[in-house]
């Protein structure tokens, strides 16, 4: 675990192009030719490495970035996806069916809490929504019928961390699957190391940060990822969320640089996140000693990636997140945009947004107030500008003293 670096196992991947290109081919087919039939054959069978058959089920692209990838997170293979929800949906399917049942954290991705919620029990499967971060309640909430123990690192939008390693042993001891949705904390936590049996991102995020694509991976064993493109009851192969192989091979080249990017972004996050704090503005980030998975993010991160480039800032009202939002917007400190990993700051109120998904009254009971705005804090060279800028912005809207 101690000698497991994400980014020296990207840097390390070597390519030998076609032609001799420092970047391997961008494979451009649909389907492969064989010079035998017997060899298509065994292709379908899935026993022929290094053979192609149809680009759904692989193409070369794709198996350069599911490498990259796996190596990432320390995983014996991956799957690429057209975007995260398509690597999160086919990957609890392939897990659960009709009758089986989900523990999940109440706190994630809107998209993943509206499939659970609303799309997976017209197929039978149930899910329990709990605090992840208590232990006890997750184990209290599994039944003889669950599968699956899903939860997100890094909690979209209040930084909630989860205990990976805690959470796994209560899914070894339950003999249930732990689904990690790792797309916040990229290289800075590694959920393979600590026990997770499948991770996911979304790679529209930081790992292509440059948001001109959504892309996904599901990261696991070879075996669950074969199980997932199989070619009789494989979920990605048979509902097609395939990324295409142009898409993958631009992927390929952003994942080079997450490393200097990450550093970065968490830099940038931190230096405000403090900033804010001593202001007297509410600030959620989980590098401050104030953020209650302070402890728990700090034995569980590689430390040289930080605590990652989100934060949220509490400025009381709807009103006044909204009107700060434009403000800083006009004053080109960033977009008022969803989605995060961005190279400059991205800003949104989840709670009329990206969470919008999760009914008010659960919104309060999370903690998701109305004021409420969340960061993903760009890769600004020059922080303490920034700092400033947005201060500004504040003393303007008599946010700030
Ligand atoms: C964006 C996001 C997703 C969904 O990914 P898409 O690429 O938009 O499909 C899933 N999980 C988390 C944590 C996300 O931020």
């Amino acid at each position: 675990m101690k000698n497991f670096n994400p980014a020296d196992n990207i840097q390390d991947l070597q390519y030998f192009g076609e032609f001799g290109g420092v970047n391997p081919s961008i494979s451009d087919s649909s389907t492969y030719t064989f010079l035998s039939a017997k060899t298509m054959f065994d292709t379908f069978e899935g026993n022929m490495e290094g053979c192609y058959l149809y680009s759904r089920h692989s193409s070369p692209s794709n198996l350069y970035l599911d490498k990259a990838l796996a190596a990432m997170e320390g995983t014996e293979t991956a799957n690429v996806s057209a975007s995260g929800m398509g690597a999160i949906t086919p990957t609890l399917l392939q897990l659960c069916g009709s009758g089986d049942h989900i523990v999940s954290s109440r706190t994630i991705y809107g998209g993943t809490y509206a499939f659970l919620k609303n799309f997976t029990p017209r197929l039978g499967i149930k899910t329990t929504f709990v605090d992840i971060t208590k232990l006890e309640v997750v184990e209290a909430a599994i039944t003889a019928e669950t599968k699956v123990l899903y939860c997100e690192t890094v909690s979209n939008p209040l930084l909630e961390v989860a205990d990976i390693e805690g959470l796994s042993k209560i899914a070894k001891r339950h003999n249930l699957k732990l689904v990690v949705d790792n797309t916040f904390s990229p290289l800075s936590v590694s959920p393979a190391k600590l026990g997770a049996d499948i991770v996911i991102h979304s790679l529209t995020k930081y790992i292509n940060g440059s948001s001109d694509t959504v892309g996904g991976v599901t990261c696991a064993s070879q075996e669950f990822i074969d199980s997932l493109k199989n070619v009789n009851s494989g979920a990605s192969m048979l509902l097609g969320p395939t990324m295409d192989s142009l898409r993958s091979a631009s992927v390929m080249k952003n994942l080079r640089t997450l490393h200097i990017r990450m550093k970065q972004h968490s830099h940038n996050a931190m230096y405000l996140a403090e900033r804010f704090e001593k202001d007297e503005i509410k600030t959620v980030y989980p590098g401050l000693k104030s953020h209650p998975s302070h402890e728990i993010y700090k034995s569980m991160i590689n430390p040289e990636y930080g605590f990652g480039g989100m934060m949220t800032l509490d400025v009381g009202t709807l009103v006044k997140a909204n009107a700060l939002m434009e403000l800083m917007q006009a004053k080109n400190l960033g977009y008022l945009a969803v989605s995060l990993g961005f190279y400059k700051t991205l800003f949104s109120a989840p709670g009329t947004s990206t969470s919008s998904e999760i009914p008010l009254e659960e919104q309060i009971e999370m903690g998701l107030t109305d004021g409420l705005i969340r960061f993903s804090i760009g890769l600004d060279n020059d922080i303490e500008r920034t700092y400033q800028s947005m201060k500004v912005c504040m003393m303007e809207l008599n946010l700030l003293k």
